[in-house]
């Protein structure tokens, strides 16, 4: 039993249900908090992987948005390109045919107006003999001066000898004055050699109007180009961007050598914006498209988006955050005032269970502890001792010596009491007067003979003066009863009565000495 704490009544007490309350207002704390993180937590991290999934998402539908637009642009610059390559390979049939010297020039005037008429696209056709003279058109009149042979398609088909259409770069029309693209092929006298030119011009604005009428953000773009890269439409239309070069772009350095389709994000070459780009190169014709929709216009609305959803979390926060730390307030008073409720209970139920003037316990406390440490020692199958002590002659001692003297000396015999007892499950008592009750747990006979020896030697040892007493000095006697709660049927008013009974006994058998039922009078 060594080392068992003095029994502290605890059962019995008022107050023992604090203890629980305060830590469960604590749990409550703990959990308020915690409660608190996780629903910040869970909001931040919904927020978080929608925010990412809509920002994806974004990307991923400007995505197709490009994809489709740089579709639906090469598709409609095949289709129109094709019209006049078409118109252009049956005229060149029919006039190299007939013979450039020998063609009917009313007749193919009529032929080339009803097919101009009937695309719009076209800006002219035109057909030059060898010399770069103008020799019929679907214009009305036909300048006589007119000769077309410093244009760079001219100069290539003198000079080269393969048939299919070509494609030239921009240029300012002579009739006109309008930007057109040049579409030309090479007309061959019978015998291979170089007859003349023939001539489709289509019209930049045809492209212009078409780019137009796309809803895509005031920073997307549309690009049509020559294969080696030369600008010939652009949406938005600036005409100093026609004819410039996007050979050093990303798209035509880094993806069109690879694939002659594709989604690329690129800073553009002509106004430095950031773009997510859909570019095609048609495979019939050495052009390539682009359709890009800004960077800006496709993260603007997402960032709107994110602010105002930002905004809504954070007030929803703020507005947790505030109701948890009321609730929490709330607690920590509540915890306070339970501390100093219990506190002062604890203050009560001390000073209900103590002695004044001597400190020990009272008679209470003894009646709690001895109805409690008999229970324990039937349990435990242990044996209890209790010892009654009282001061001898203390009658005479208030006497003489007054009765301020007497509660000292009451103090003092406490005091070794209090010493003598080692165990920190043994409890002394005042009983009442000059009467004390030493509780001593597990504790057999001789073991309680020992420590009431102890106890009246102690308080011999304080050497303190009786006149009135045989010895001369204050001395006490003590009565020992012990019990075996486990084989005798025992309550606490039989044990204080058959101690008080050996304290008679040693009264009566000269003090100064304690008796018990195994031992004779010490
Ligand atoms: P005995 O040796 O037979 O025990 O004689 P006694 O005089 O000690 O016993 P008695 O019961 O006749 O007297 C007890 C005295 O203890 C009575 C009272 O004056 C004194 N006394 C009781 N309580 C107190 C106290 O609180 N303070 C003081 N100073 N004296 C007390
Ligand atoms: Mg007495
Ligand atoms: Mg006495």
């Amino acid at each position: 039993m060594l080392g068992r704490e003095r029994p502290q009544l605890k059962k019995e007490s008022a107050d023992e249900s604090f203890p629980p309350q305060v830590a469960r207002a604590g749990a409550a704390l703990r959990l308020t908090i915690t409660f608190m993180l996780v629903v910040v937590m869970v909001f931040l991290a919904v927020e978080g992987w929608r925010t990412w999934r809509d920002y994806r998402s974004a990307f991923a539908s400007a995505r197709d948005s490009v994809t489709n637009l740089a579709r639906a642009t090469a598709q409609h610059a095949e289709d129109t390109i094709r019209q006049v390559d078409v118109v252009t390979a049956a005229l060149s049939e029919r006039v190299e045919g007939d013979g450039l010297q020998n063609i009917d020039i009313p007749r193919i005037h009529k032929l080339l107006v009803q097919q101009s008429a009937i695309m719009p696209q076209l800006h002219g056709l035109f057909i030059y003999g060898p010399d770069g003279q103008w020799i019929v058109t679907d214009k009305q009149t036909t300048p006589d001066s007119a000769n077309n042979a410093d244009r760079d398609y001219f100069q290539y088909h003198r000079t080269h000898e393969d048939r299919s259409v070509r494609i030239g770069e921009v240029i300012r029309s002579r009739s006109t004055n309008d930007l057109i693209i040049p579409i030309s092929r090479r007309l061959n006298n019978p015998d291979g050699s170089f007859a003349g030119v023939l001539l489709g011009t289509v019209k930049v604005s045809y492209f212009v109007d078409y780019y137009g009428d796309f809803k895509i953000d005031d920073k997307g773009a549309l690009v049509l180009a020559l294969r080696d890269g030369t600008i010939l439409v652009r949406r938005p239309f600036v005409a100093s961007v026609v004819g410039k070069s996007l050979v050093n772009s990303v798209i035509f350095r880094d993806h069109l050598p690879n694939s002659n389709q594709g989604v690329a994000e690129a800073r553009a070459v002509v106004d430095g914006t950031e773009r997510i780009y859909g570019y095609r190169a048609l495979t019939t014709y050495p052009l390539v498209v682009e359709a890009g929709l800004s960077r800006e216009s496709i993260i603007t609305p997402w960032r709107h988006d994110l602010l105002k959803t930002g905004f809504v979390l954070i007030f929803l926060i703020v507005i947790l955050v505030g109701f948890g730390l009321i609730v929490l307030s709330q607690l920590r008073y509540r915890m306070t005032m339970e501390k100093q409720i219990r506190s002062a209970h604890q203050t009560m139920r001390d000073m209900a269970l103590t002695d004044s003037l001597t400190g020990l316990g009272n008679r209470r406390r003894l009646d709690i502890a001895l109805a409690d440490e008999i229970r324990r020692a039937r349990r435990q199958h242990a044996s209890l001792a209790l010892i009654m002590l009282d001061v001898d002659y203390f009658k005479r001692y208030n006497d003489k010596y007054g009765h301020a003297a007497g509660d000292d000396c009451l103090r003092a015999i406490a005091g070794a009491i209090q010493q003598a007892i080692k165990r920190p499950g043994d409890l002394a008592v005042r009983y009442g007067g000059e009467e004390f009750t030493i509780l001593l747990p597990d504790t057999h006979s001789a073991g309680a003979a020992t420590i009431a020896q102890e106890i009246l030697e102690s308080i011999r040892a304080l050497n303190i003066e009786h006149g009135d007493h045989p010895l001369g000095l204050v001395t006490a006697s003590a009565g020992i009863t012990t019990c075996r709660p486990s084989i005798e049927d025992v309550t606490p008013a039989m044990l204080i009565k058959a101690a008080d009974a050996f304290l008679y006994l040693a009264k009566n058998t000269g003090r100064n000495r304690w008796c018990s039922p195994d031992a004779s009078p010490g």
